[in-house]
């Protein structure tokens, strides 16, 4: 069964662009692998992704991302069957807001201000959604 899953964590430390490459290279490369798609978002030491795919492929997966020591106070808003994918064109989109003036977009700058923090992002998790979706027109390769 297609899932898809969203979520937000805390980075354990700010994280170097390098570090960000470390994890996005992984992430793509398995992810590629076992057909999971998806988009990560990374703004002040804060962590908000989606993920999708089959749920025996996501699994693993999702049981490898909670144990990782570079984040933590994971909370997992979304995780629900689907009949499509959202990012099926992205074995892991990325956008780090931290090196980008993008805290004034259009709908979602009070959210940003106010939100973005994993308890923040919980108690909104359709418009956590809608920010990834129109994310993905920042990607960055
Ligand atoms: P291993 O590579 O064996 O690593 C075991 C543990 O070592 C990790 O859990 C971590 O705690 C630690 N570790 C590994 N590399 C480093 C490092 N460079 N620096 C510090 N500690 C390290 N993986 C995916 O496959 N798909 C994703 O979409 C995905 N998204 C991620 C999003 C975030 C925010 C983070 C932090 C990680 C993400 N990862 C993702 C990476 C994932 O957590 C695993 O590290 C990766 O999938 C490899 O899994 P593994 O069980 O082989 O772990």
């Amino acid at each position: 069964m297609l899932k898809q899953l969203i979520y937000a964590s805390q980075a354990t430390r700010s994280m170097s662009d390098d570090d960000l490459l470390k994890i996005l290279r992984v992430s793509r490369e398995r992810n590629q692998l076992h057909r999971i798609t998806g988009m990560l978002v990374y703004r002040d030491a804060i962590f908000l992704q989606a993920l999708e795919g089959e749920d025996s492929e996501l699994e693993p997966i999702w049981a490898s991302i909670k144990a990782d020591s570079r984040h933590w106070n994971i909370v997992e808003m979304r995780y629900v069957p689907v009949t499509k994918r959202d990012f099926s064109d992205w074995s892991m989109a990325f956008v780090n807001m931290s090196e980008r003036d993008l805290d004034s977009i259009p709908g979602y700058s009070a959210f940003l201000a106010e939100d973005f923090s994993p308890e923040g992002l919980r108690a909104k998790p359709g418009l956590a959604r809608d920010f990834l979706l129109d994310m993905k027109y920042y990607n960055q390769p």
